[in-house]
């Protein structure tokens, strides 16, 4: 008789029960009792069916065993022990060539949906940390040959591009340095990129990152008269934030931002208004800054992310940071739980982010869409992967004039695949991580292709975590769930 053995899953529990995260599908399932104990029998000992029987036999009947085995073999779950487990698909998507014919052995074409435009590369801020800026700059935005503010030509030439690389929809989001240190020509932007998407019969949205220092009125009017999504960079109350968010001279940024926040928040309901924060060693306690940004501040939204840094700088979060990090994220992530059984909103944006990948069943052969339906674009028109390698000639992957360089986007996407990572390819979270940022490896370990191993421990602790929120809602609250189906619908149309 054939042994059967365990195959590719995480297993955790939630509402009492235990669940099974599939890696190769990343589908959820819930197990009964029967399935539940056949899976622990074959995960213990590789066993024959009918001694998985025999050793269940005082708690199931044989029939209910086998049904739970032909379920677990048809899901993936377990497989005969003497079948190799199939590897990961190196699957690439398909890229059309020069002649827009696409390469044969690709599958499915990826449109470009979102251009991040850098409009500046200059900041009136110093954030002690920022990669921009920072020892662990990638492009010289001081010395180097890029211009420090992007023309309106070159901004009119990347909307062009934007909407030529499309498919229906087309999201660009203006970024810097400090975006609104370039806000006459965000304005002709938005304004031309309206009159353009309306002439091709496309739809195009806006939004922007800034760091709030410069919104005055008029510009808070623009935005909200033109549903501008706005993020804003912020790491917390006055004494977080000012630990690194200072002006050029040393002063902390929160007494001049605050109040604009407020004032903005209070004008611009169309759309969440995001905080984004930044965490770093010396600013690690999430449930205090997410009260303050929440409860103080109004914002309805909170997104946290550690620094990206090499690791030596004083503000480089190291292991025990990371379990602080976790600890703290799972304290909101409960809170966030309970509001949603609740039927009510949290803000905690970590967790409604992970959970939408989860309930949508994403499997990422690459870890963001940085250069594939993601580009970004420096201050004189280059294409790169996003907008954190804008203005990088080693990241260069064409210019908004002569259009993407094809075998440039092929190599890169031939060598990031998460199948040649090989620490990813035997690991439970890939599906979501695939290998983490790839700014972050660059800056890391000097190469976009090495998976972030710095902080596996963390990624698989966090979303084991909402593995766990998305069972308990899925027993205790499905309803809720289908918020994820609405946008699914909408993402969908969008392509
Ligand atoms: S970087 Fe680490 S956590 Fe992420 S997929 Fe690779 S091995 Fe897993
Ligand atoms: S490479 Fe990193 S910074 Fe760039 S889009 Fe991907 S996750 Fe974001």
């Amino acid at each position: 008789m054939i042994a059967l053995a365990a195959r590719e899953f995480h297993l955790f529990q939630a509402a009492g029960r235990d669940f099974l995260y599939l890696v190769p599908s990343a589908a959820v399932f819930a197990l009964d009792d029967v399935t539940s104990a056949v899976l622990r029998a074959v995960v213990d000992e590789k066993r024959t069916e009918s001694a998985v029987a025999d050793a269940l036999a005082g708690r199931f009947d044989r029939q209910a065993v086998q049904e739970a085995i032909a379920d677990l073999l048809a899901a993936r779950a377990i497989g005969y022990a003497h079948e190799p487990e199939a590897p990961a698909p190196r699957i690439l998507p398909l890229i059309p060539d020069a002649n827009g014919a696409g390469a044969s052995l690709r599958t499915g074409v990826i449109p470009l949906t979102t251009m991040v435009m850098n409009v500046t590369n200059q900041c009136n801020l110093a954030c002690t940390y920022c990669y921009e800026y920072g020892e662990d700059k990638i492009v010289d935005t001081e010395h180097g040959r890029k211009p420090k503010f992007m023309s309106e030509q070159t901004a009119r030439e990347s909307v062009d591009f934007l909407l030529r690389e499309s498919g229906s929809v087309a999201h660009l989001t203006f970024f810097g340095g400090e975006t609104l240190l370039n806000f006459p020509v965000l304005q002709s932007t938005v304004a031309y990129g309206r009159r353009r998407a309306a002439d091709l019969g496309k739809s195009i949205d806006f939004s922007l990152t800034t760091n709030a220092t410069l919104l005055r009125p008029e510009i808070v009017e623009f935005l909200v008269d033109n549903d501008v999504g706005v993020t804003i960079s912020i790491d917390g109350p006055r004494e977080v934030q000012d630990k690194f968010r200072v002006f050029h001279n040393g002063t902390g940024s929160y007494d001049v931002v605050a109040p604009k926040i407020k004032e903005l928040l209070k004008r611009h309901r169309s759309k969440p208004i995001a905080a984004r924060v930044t965490l770093t060693s010396a600013t690690q306690d999430i449930t205090r800054i997410y009260r303050h940004l929440t409860d103080e501040i109004g914002f309805g939204e909170v997104g946290c992310a550690p620094v990206t840094t090499s690791p030596g700088q004083s503000y480089a979060i190291g292991e025990r940071g990371f379990d602080n990090m976790l600890a703290q994220f799972r304290a909101l992530a409960q809170e966030w739980l309970e509001s949603s059984l609740a039927g009510r909103h949290h803000g905690f944006s970590n967790v409604t982010e992970s959970l939408e990948e989860i309930h949508k069943g994403v499997s990422k052969a690459y870890p963001c869409g940085a250069g594939l339906g993601l580009l970004g674009v420096s201050t004189d028109g280059d294409v790169a992967l996003c907008h954190r390698f804008a203005g990088s000639d080693a990241h260069k992957l064409g210019t908004v004039r002569d259009g993407v360089d094809r075998g440039a986007q092929i190599a890169f996407l031939e060598h990031n695949h998460i199948a040649d990572k090989t620490d990813c390819s035997r690991c439970w979270a890939r599906p979501l991580c695939s290998g983490g940022c790839y700014h972050e490896a660059h800056v890391r370990y000097g190469t976009t292709t090495h998976p972030n191993l710095h902080y596996c421990e963390w990624i698989r602790g966090w979303t084991d975590t909402c593995l766990r929120v998305y069972g308990e809602l899925s027993e205790r609250n499905p309803a809720f769930l289908a918020r994820f189906d609405r946008d699914e619908v909408r993402a969908e149309a969008a392509v």
